[in-house]
């Protein structure tokens, strides 16, 4: 086989549909955010970042780099090992029993990233619960849909934050079989908030094991930063909650929360956390110092709200296509993956506005968007600058604009 003419053709093939995926080269400035440099073919450039998941900017507040930059100097720079074999530091263990108060639960789990806790998580307890069957919401993240996939347990989807669907499926059943029902509580591309309750009530009544993805959600919502769950009150009625590191508390590695025998369960049976080199120190400390910080500060969250609400109401004000959500993501619908692209470039190139443009497979075709996500590092000024590039370049293509509101 001529594997260099396969791999061509396959580029090929994304590239005539628009799906081809181009990495803006950006060099974040610590102190300076949303601000970047950027690094192109015609010399380095300065941006202003509009699709971050570093949503809270926390990325360079000064308690997580202090606790960083002392982890660093006192431990050195890798962990040395994986959990078991050495690689167990004193900051992991109080990273995870920060996140187990966080949670309210009586204990939490590491990971190298949420993708990784997902995907362990998932696939060892529908793997490992004898005759298991899940079921999945129909919009869950690539990371649980492998870690199911992984686990080969039989699996149901329903429809997307649907507890009758959910119900109908759960009383196909066998009553006695182990179930596992996973869903999420932000929806990261159309920004929408399942409803926890009603489904933890279906959960209930078939006694399955409920399983949340709270990653667009920690450290975000909730009085302490504990996620949607903690704002509704549910923390307690949910078995796993799992959560990143990596977006709103701005450094990388994942988690789960839960009870001390699940959590002990998954450190016993999962590869994906037995087998992989623990987390540097420093990272663990940097995200212990930031979920420490959001659990008292509500500053962060409050300039978040009033920011994500700011963008809203100018993009609604100019009748540019948003999807109405109750969440901090702000879907701007195009529905092309072409033009998807060329807006995204353009607004880089003339305005050094950043904004990723998400395609297929990420979102489905047709609904191509870009998925603006403010901060509370973003100034009246660029919120300005936003609204107008975006209006100019509407214009120009003479892309369709909502019905004003009278
Ligand atoms: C980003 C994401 C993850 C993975 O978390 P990482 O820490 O980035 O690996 C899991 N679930 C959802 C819904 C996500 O958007």
């Amino acid at each position: 086989m001529d594997y260099e003419a396969f791999f061509q053709t396959e580029l090929d093939t994304l590239k005539d549909d628009g799906r081809y995926r181009t990495f803006a080269e950006l060099e974040r400035k610590a102190g300076a955010f949303p601000r970047a440099r950027h690094y192109t073919d015609d010399g380095v450039g300065e941006v202003t970042v509009w699709c971050s998941n570093d949503y809270l900017g926390m990325g360079q507040h000064p308690a997580v780099l202090a606790a960083m930059h002392d982890t660093l100097d006192s431990c050195g720079a890798g962990a040395g090992g994986t959990r078991n074999i050495s690689g167990t530091n004193h900051h992991h263990v109080l990273l995870e029993t920060e996140l187990a108060d966080l949670h309210g639960k009586e204990a939490a789990l590491l990971f190298t990233s949420g993708y990784v806790s997902n995907w362990a998580a998932l696939s060892t307890l529908a793997s490992r619960l004898p005759n298991c069957v899940i079921f999945s919401d129909a919009l869950n993240h690539a990371s649980m849909i492998e870690g199911m996939r992984h686990s080969r347990a039989e699996c149901h989807r329903f429809k997307h934050s649907d507890p009758a669907d959910l119900d109908r499926l759960l009383s196909m059943v066998e009553p006695g079989r182990p179930k596992l029902v996973a869903f999420e509580s932000v929806y990261s591309m159309d920004g929408d908030i399942g409803p926890i309750a009603e489904i933890l009530d279906v959960c209930e009544k078939h006694g399955a094991l409920s399983y949340i993805d709270e990653v667009h959600a920690v450290g975000l919502y909730g009085p302490r930063g504990g996620g949607i769950a903690e704002r509704e009150g549910l923390m307690d009625r949910i078995d796993v909650i799992e959560g990143t590191l990596g977006k709103a508390f701005g450094v990388m590695g994942g988690y789960i929360a839960a009870s001390k025998n699940l959590c002990d369960f998954i450190r016993s049976f999962a590869s994906g956390f037995i087998f992989s080199t623990a987390l540097p120190p420093a990272i663990a400390a940097g995200a212990c110092a930031s979920i420490r910080h959001l659990k008292t500060s509500q500053i962060e969250r409050q300039r978040h709200q009033e920011r994500v609400a700011q963008v809203r109401r100018r993009l609604d004000a100019i009748g540019i296509p948003t999807l109405d959500n109750p969440s901090h993501i702000i879907p701007v619908m195009v529905g092309d993956a072409h033009k998807c692209k060329m807006i995204s470039d353009w607004l880089l190139e003339h305005h050094g506005i950043y904004v990723q443009p998400i395609n297929y497979p990420t979102v489905p075709v047709g609904t191509e968007r870009l998925r603006i996500t403010p901060s509370p590092v973003h100034t009246d000024g660029d919120i300005d600058r936003l609204v107008n590039a975006l209006s100019e370049i509407w214009s120009q293509c003479e892309l369709a604009r909502r019905a004003m509101a009278a």
